[in-house]
């Protein structure tokens, strides 16, 4: 590649067309010939083409996968890690273009696409070599000899705004566990997954290990979700998608793993430093558009700091500049789809509609004429009980609301039906960390404090069932069994 080359320059013209499926370690035709159109959210323009996977094309993916089973069960994990090591090595050689098809088929400004989107799920990938090498854990408990074993048949079925990161999360700790997988990407970003299944096949993992059927959530993705040997459904999505999963695991008594929504809170408490709480949870609930399950969508300011705060909220909202992802001065790419952007409109017109104080973008903004872009838009002043306060947007819209002190700083952040993720700012690290416990979540960051990738990520309440990533994560695709001696 060259460097000096202009981002657009690096995009071959052609359409992205994928015709196969990747079952039983190879690319095959698929059982009919319908297709789903990959559309650019930043042009409208259709760029590429991957088959519409049918429940058939399920059940032979499903079988690849219960055939590859026992031998990959019992594949020694310093074996199962040197195939995961190939993997790695396979995907860091397609960086570039993964980060490029993010950028194509997402939206995603290609700096994150690169260091986000492509970057972090890569680190998680060479993590979980290291951590597939190590025997499952195992622990005496009185008599009994407690052993963990792979659950089986992973169905995987993962989002688009991630479209890697999302997929590794539940491959990587899945293949370490000595599960094998048959994955149904999001049909809004597949080309992604095809990526992945190039350095799938270039790693010469074992056949049936890994298998991709590529289609509708209503056809493929419900068809993995109610197959019969398939012994785990790890499912990344809406929380209304997440429900009918479950519903479907449940008639056969199979797993699931839910990864859902979230409306986490970023406590700014009076002694915090602002400028930094700011700058950093504008960031985070601007991240991917505000397509991000994570994303700190309720900013919660101490009375005495309000004021402050919200002209550094709209200084540095100011500075995020909308445009083509290719084009490297913009900051917020469009939202995925006609529908995505469509919805999160919407929101802003209920949160305008109830009284809620506009302090920066909203309906009049002008934004690109071509594409699915929303502008940035912050509202003050906004009600806890409130629709925008209450309801998950996944556009890069930020409600800020205030608080008297910490007691009540809490009780707004836990006032939700989510519990994902969250934020705590102050001078005072022990009382950030006193807050943070307090707070009903999967996780919390206090003062900015970076993403660690190999600790357990999920949520409370509606946000999900399980952990992903790290030791936790391959847990969950694990059976304990107890022998007695
Ligand atoms: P979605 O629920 O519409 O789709 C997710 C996946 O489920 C896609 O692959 C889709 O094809 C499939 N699907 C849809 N209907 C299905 C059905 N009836 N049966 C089986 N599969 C079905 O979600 P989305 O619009 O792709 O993603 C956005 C949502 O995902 C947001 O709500 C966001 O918060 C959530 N999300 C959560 C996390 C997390 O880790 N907690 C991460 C990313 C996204």
């Amino acid at each position: 590649m060259d460097a000096a080359a202009p981002p657009t320059e690096l995009l071959p013209a052609a359409l992205r067309v994928r015709r196969h499926l990747h079952l039983a370690g190879g690319w095959t035709e698929p059982s009919d010939g319908d297709v789903i159109p990959v559309e650019s959210p930043t042009t409208g323009e259709i760029i590429g083409q991957v088959p519409a996977g049918t429940p058939a094309d399920v059940y032979r993916a499903v079988a690849a996968a219960r055939a590859a089973f026992p031998g990959w069960a019992a594949t020694a994990p310093a074996e199962r890690a040197a195939h995961l090591d190939r993997l790695h090595t396979a995907l860091a050689a397609r960086a570039d273009e993964v980060a490029r098809t993010i950028a194509l088929e997402l939206g995603a400004p290609l700096k994150l696409a690169t260091r986000v989107q492509t970057g972090l799920p890569l680190t998680v990938l060479r993590d979980h070599v290291a951590l597939a090498a190590q025997p499952p854990a195992e622990e005496i408990i009185g008599n009994s000899l407690v052993v963990r074993e792979p659950v089986g048949v992973v169905g995987a079925i993962t989002p688009w705004n991630y479209p890697l990161h999302q997929v590794v999360a539940k491959l990587a700790p899945a293949l370490a566990a000595g599960c094998t997988v048959v994955l149904k990407p999001s049909e809004l970003t597949p080309l992604t997954a095809y990526l992945l299944f190039d350095a799938v096949t270039e790693a010469g993992l074992p056949p049936g290990v890994l298998n991709l059927v590529p289609g509708t959530g209503a056809v493929a993705g419900a068809s993995l979700a109610a197959h019969p040997d398939v012994d785990l459904v790890s499912f990344t999505g809406s929380t209304a998608t997440g429900r009918r999963i479950a519903h479907l695991a449940a008639d056969r008594i199979a797993r699931v793993a839910l990864e859902l929504g979230g409306k986490s809170a970023n406590l700014i408490l009076a002694d915090a430093d602002l400028g930094a709480a700011v700058k950093v949870g504008v960031g985070n609930a601007l991240l991917n558009s505000g397509q991000t399950c994570t994303a700190w969508t309720r900013m919660l300011v101490h009375r005495d700091r309000y004021d402050e705060a919200l002209d550094l909220v709209a200084t540095a909202v100011a500075g995020y500049r909308l445009g083509d992802p290719l084009d490297p001065a913009t900051r917020l790419g469009p939202l995925v789809s006609a529908a995505q952007a469509e919805r999160v409109r919407g929101h802003v017109e209920r949160a305008l509609a109830d009284g809620a104080r506009l302090v920066v973008g909203g309906p009049d903004t002008p934004v690109p004429a071509r594409g699915h872009f929303v502008a940035p838009t912050v509202f003050a002043d906004v009600r806890p009980d409130s629709a925008l306060a209450q309801e998950e947007v996944f556009g890069p819209v930020l409600a800020v609301i205030p608080f008297a002190d910490t007691d009540e700083a809490v009780a707004i952040a836990n006032n939700s039906r989510y519990g994902l993720a969250g934020a705590v700012w102050s001078a005072d690290t022990d009382a950030a960390l006193a807050v943070a416990r307090r707070l009903r979540t999967g996780a919390v960051d206090i003062n900015g404090a970076p993403f660690n990738p190999l600790a357990p990520f999920g949520g409370y309440k509606q946000s999900g069932l399980g952990r992903e990533l790290g030791v936790h994560g391959i847990a969950e695709f694990c059976e304990l069994k107890a022998i007695q001696r």
